[in-house]
């Protein structure tokens, strides 16, 4: 008699590494292994997530599958591993205690907006945590913001000072509640106080008051967007000229009546980061001039806590939220440093009880070339890995001057931190040396190098030379090009192109529109070929030409008609306010006089200036009251207009260009016709630089390509001529994203 024979039991083991903590990831884990009657043991290590399953090989299959198909869609899997072990004899499945000493390469996840059940019971006034503004589950909640130490349990927490109530406790432990291992799991019972109401707050802003509001990643200056006084003094008292100001919207379809939304930006708005959305303003809405200024576009997001959903809930119009600082320092993130720091700014604060371990602003995305395009990476990205196909040595690298973030070299990760800002103040090179050790410490790294820019008076450079560590020094247009190929994994050669406004160069000019060769930025010989360049010209009063683009325009005017012409530029200043065109009058004779003599005149090649110089001669903006101003007034003035025309630029030389700009001035062809031209003229100089390189994998790197318009008109003219572009996701083209170059350009 024929016996059927039992099925043949095997036991699999997976190590997932990757974003898997905090997602309740092992929850979903027990759950599909209790429905296909599997027995065995989940846990979090520091090392990763390890899953050991016992039974028949076709349900182990359908597990495989399953923890594939359906896992939360926070996780992040980097890198799994499987293999097949001799049978244990499990009784049950359940899942262990977190076990904290294998090596801490673990991801920490970045801090999620609200999920949609959370979001259900803040409102439903049966429910116990009915308008709790601490409310949170696995799915979402704070995390980047309240870690200390990974593995991320709430020991390692923020949370660990507030003691769970019998009910969360319960939460807490059951493996088939949402709130299973959450590790901030609270209710009003037992968890995080408002300190003040909600309703105080609303009144506040109601008044036309500033209201400062301790959010996620610290304080946020809140302002009624619609009261253009309120504005104005929220401008004075941060010391904000004209950057423009981000809002919370109250909900999309309020969203909606300021600002046109594609399908798109409807995903970007309402995904678990919640960034703020570049968005297309509608015309003639009650949102106040002076929220963003001239600028084409709107930064908008949509509440991301319990407690942005109370207040929006509450007060039903759109509010000006931005960082708890002034300008140049960094965001406020404690009670009493928000008290004494803000005191001179907000006439009203709401706090609480959660302490905030590190400052984390918000994000800031643009949709390019149909896909999210990161600007500003904060609350809701950082400190993502980013996966890179070579092994790194122990590298930290400091990043550049400006919009500055940190990273680490993990093996094949690159942790980067959140944004820091600009290195301007004492406060701020605080918060970048604050945000050094926190990264280090928090994957328990010790740097054995540190690379940093070429720049001798950049903060961080002088901080790397004084770390007592080896220092490897990065070209600044080298790294730009280097972050963006190893974010998009480029193989083989590719042309870099790497165009912003400043940077140092390896002849000690400041580059600025640089064509690489670049055949192995991984091998040992690092070869960047600089194979194109704009043609240089000199910055009358170096630095302060940075900030006046009417310097770049005089001496353009000078090479180009000499002496004789120069004056030729003057009407054009008939388009700023009088009191500061008087003001130009003064400085433009000496400036001439420098150009004259050629006395502190530094030569350079950065595209960001010559855009400068064309938003001066179109009469557009005379200065950049904020970084890349005149060139995003530039790109804005196209609109819709459509046109193919491109002025001569012949090998990056500027002059034909020049020529042709004045003769339109003088024509009165519109600053729109000028800019699209002047735009278009780029995309051929890219064109031919690309053709004639040989190389058919091309790089896109450089706050000049924050620039939509002349991105995606690259991109797209280079794609139907067959190379293949690429451009940042991960990582902002300005540099933010410079740290993850250095890093990457680091290796033996
Ligand atoms: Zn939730
Ligand atoms: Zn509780
Ligand atoms: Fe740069």
């Amino acid at each position: 008699m024929m016996v059927a024979a039992q099925p043949a039991l095997q036991r699999l083991r997976i190590t997932l590494r990757g974003a898997v903590q905090g997602v309740g990831f092992r929850p979903f884990v027990y759950r599909i292994a209790t429905e296909l009657s599997l027995t065995g043991w989940v846990l979090n290590s520091s090392a990763g997530l390890v899953v050991e399953v016992e039974g028949p090989s076709e349900a182990l299959g359908r597990f495989e599958q399953r923890l594939e198909r359906e896992r939360p869609k926070a996780a992040v899997i980097t890198e799994r591993e499987s293999s097949w072990l001799a049978v244990e004899g499990f009784t049950r499945f359940e899942i262990l205690a977190s076990d904290s000493d294998s090596g801490k390469s673990v991801n920490v996840l970045p801090d999620l907006a609200t999920c949609t059940d959370c979001r259900e019971e803040l409102f439903d006034p049966e429910n116990r945590r009915f308008e709790y503004p601490f409310t949170n589950c696995t799915n979402c909640g704070p995390r980047y913001t309240i870690v200390t130490d990974i593995p991320y349990d709430r020991p390692n927490t923020t949370m660990r000072e507030f003691v769970l109530c019998p009910d969360c406790r319960e939460e807490y432990e059951n493996p088939s509640d949402r709130r299973f291992h959450a590790q901030p799991n609270a209710c009003p019972v037992c968890g995080p106080q408002l300190d003040g109401t909600i309703e105080d707050a609303v009144e506040a802003l109601v008044q036309g008051e500033i209201v400062a509001l301790k959010g996620v990643g610290g304080f946020q200056l809140l302002v009624d967007a619609r009261n253009p006084d309120a504005v104005r003094r929220l401008r004075e008292r941060k010391h904000r000229e004209e950057k423009p100001f981000a809002l919370m919207m109250p909900s999309l379809e309020v969203a909606r009546k300021y600002c046109e939304i594609s399908p798109a930006e409807v995903q970007l708005l309402e995904s678990q980061a919640a960034p703020i959305v570049l968005l297309q303003p509608k015309p003639g809405t009650d949102i106040a001039p002076n929220v963003a200024h001239c600028s084409p576009y709107l930064g908008v997001m949509l509440p991301y806590s319990p407690l942005h959903h109370l207040l929006m809930q509450e007060c039903r119009f759109p509010l000006i939220a931005t960082s708890g600082n002034r300008s140049d320092e960094p965001i406020a993130i404690a009670n009493e440093e928000a008290a004494i720091r803000l005191k001179d700014i907000a006439d009203h604060f709401l706090m609480h009880n959660r302490p905030i371990v590190r400052a984390c602003d918000d994000s800031v995305v643009r949709l390019t070339r149909g896909r999210a395009g990161i600007l500003r990476r904060a609350r809701g990205y950082a400190p993502l890995g980013i996966h890179v196909r070579q092994s790194l040595p122990p590298v930290l690298a400091v990043g550049g001057h400006l919009k500055n973030t940190v990273a680490i070299g993990v093996g094949q990760d690159v942790f980067l931190s959140q944004h820091i800002g600009d290195l301007e103040t004492l406060e701020a090179r605080g918060a970048f040396e604050k945000a050094i050790e926190d990264l280090c410490r928090l994957y328990s790294f010790k740097p054995e190098l540190v690379a940093c820019d070429l720049h001798p008076d950049y903060a961080s450079t002088q901080w790397a030379e004084k770390s007592g560590l080896p220092v490897i020094r990065v070209q600044h247009h080298q790294a730009h090009v280097a972050a963006c190929a190893a974010e998009n994994d480029v193989q083989g050669a590719y042309l870099g192109i790497s165009w912003d406004g400043t940077g140092y160069g390896l002849d000690g000019a400041i580059w600025g529109g640089e064509f690489f060769r670049v055949e192995n930025q991984r091998a040992e010989a690092k070869q960047f070929e600089r194979i194109a360049h704009l043609r240089p010209f000199g910055l009358p009063g170096g630095d302060a030409a940075v900030r006046e683009g009417w310097r770049s325009a005089e001496s353009l005017l000078f090479e180009v008609f000499g002496e004789a012409e120069c004056g030729d530029s003057r009407p054009r200043l008939s388009g700023e306010r009088s009191s500061l065109a008087g003001q130009l009058q003064l400085s433009m004779s000496k400036v001439r006089h420098m150009l004259e003599r050629k006395i502190n005149v530094v030569p350079t090649t950065s595209v960001g200036r010559l855009f400068d110089a064309v938003a001066s001669l179109t009469g557009l903006a005379q200065q950049n009251r904020f970084e890349g101003q005149a060139a995003m007034l530039l790109e804005n003035e196209i609109g819709r207009l459509q046109t193919e025309e491109a002025y001569p630029l012949p090998g990056g030389d500027w002059g034909p260009l020049i020529l042709a700009v004045m003769a339109d001035k003088r024509a009165e062809v519109s600053a729109s016709l000028i800019a699209a031209r002047f735009h278009n003229a780029l995309v051929e100089w890219i064109l031919e630089v690309a053709a004639h390189s040989g190389l058919k994998q091309i790089v896109l790197s450089g706050g000049v390509f924050q620039n939509r318009y002349l991105t995606e008109r690259a991109a797209a003219a280079l794609e139907s001529r067959g190379f293949q572009v690429h451009t940042h996701r991960q990582v902002p083209p300005n540099d933010g994203g410079i740290a993850l170059g250095q890093a990457v350009m680091s290796q033996p």
